[in-house]
């Protein structure tokens, strides 16, 4: 190997200019000023061509790292971003160094694409949830205001946001900014509430000569709630499940689907009372206002059971309380 002395130090080096001296000329190391778009409303921070959500610090350092521009003779083992400074470490022309340069920024605050289109009132989707022949219930409303919350929290994208939301005579309606969520939100809706989704779409606008639409989701719950009851191709069943659409059959209390069942007795209108005397095929009950009624014989029936009443079509009909 080879070695000469540093022409400006007179140090012993494999290079013509040591790599000590060679800082104290500059220019090792350059950092333009940088220019860091903020966004007013959110504080996420655009970052080669995207918005994140991330710390100002975290920002900096990674558009440091972007922009920096260093001597090929330099290999950099360690960059450090303080306040007003970078610090990087490495060898240049076998020497170790430290070099400082100065961090300048200047922020822009302006509003994210996603601010401006939730503050401009933008949607893509419609969610509608309703309940068939019936008011939604508080509970249900609730929860789906809950699986918004949780959709939202879990949504990044530019245009995952809810947009407004109304509550009509009849259900509640969310838009939301993006299709991909209204789906997504719909789906998580029927899941855990039950009923059904109907999808439709209506032509919004031409952007670029290509057709935009507008979707809605119209989630329709179920008329049955648990422990009414509905019939089905002609056989009556007390809901067990209504999100999952369960029932049990009235004379076998073998367990069915019942999607699209239609309710026959509400569960507010049953009556109670006592069988007071069976036989094969049919029970005689006492109900709760002391009349007598004929019952084709019950499901699990016993002499003093208590069983729920009810008239259908001119029938009466009964089935165990406990069932
Ligand atoms: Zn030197
Ligand atoms: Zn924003």
């Amino acid at each position: 190997m080879k070695f000469v002395k540093c022409v400006v130090c007179g140090k012993e080096t494999r290079f013509r200019i040591c790599g000590s001296c060679l800082i104290e000329r500059g220019a090792v190391a350059k950092l333009e000023k940088l220019n860091l778009e903020v966004c007013a409303k959110c504080n996420s921070i655009k970052i080669g061509g995207v918005w994140l959500n991330i710390p100002l610090e975290e920002a900096i350092e990674r558009i440091v790292y972007e922009k920096l521009k260093v001597d090929p003779n330099l290999s950099v083992n360690g960059v450090k971003v303080e306040e007003k400074l970078i610090v990087l470490s490495g060898i240049l022309n076998d020497d170790p160094v430290e070099i400082s340069i100065p961090l300048q920024y200047k922020l822009h605050r302006i509003s994210c694409p996603r601010c401006s289109m939730e503050s401009g009132g933008y949607y893509e989707a419609i969610v509608q949830l309703r309940a068939v022949k019936r008011v939604l219930r508080e509970d249900e409303i609730r929860k789906a205001e809950e699986i918004v919350q949780r959709s939202l929290s879990e949504s990044e994208g530019e245009k995952e946001f809810l947009s407004k939301f109304e509550k009509t005579k009849n259900g509640i309606d969310f838009y939301f900014g993006s299709k991909k969520l209204g789906e997504k939100i719909s789906r998580r809706i029927s899941t855990e509430l039950g009923g059904r989704i109907f999808e439709s779409r209506k032509l919004h606008t031409r952007v670029d000569g290509r057709d935009s639409y507008r979707f809605t989701f119209l989630v329709r719950l179920p008329e049955y709630e648990d422990n009414d009851i509905v019939i089905k191709n002609e056989s009556l069943y007390v809901v067990k499940n209504a999100k999952m659409s369960r029932g049990l059959d009235l004379l076998t209390g073998k367990s069915a689907n019942i999607i699209d069942a239609k309710v026959a007795v509400k569960r507010s209108d049953l009556d109670w009372g006592v069988i007071t005397n069976l036989d094969e095929s049919s029970a005689e009950i006492m109900t709760e206002k002391g009349d007598i009624v004929l019952v084709q014989r019950p499901f699990r029936a016993e002499i003093g059971k208590e069983v729920f009443v009810f008239e259908y079509k001119n029938r009466n009909y009964a089935f165990p309380r406990d069932l």
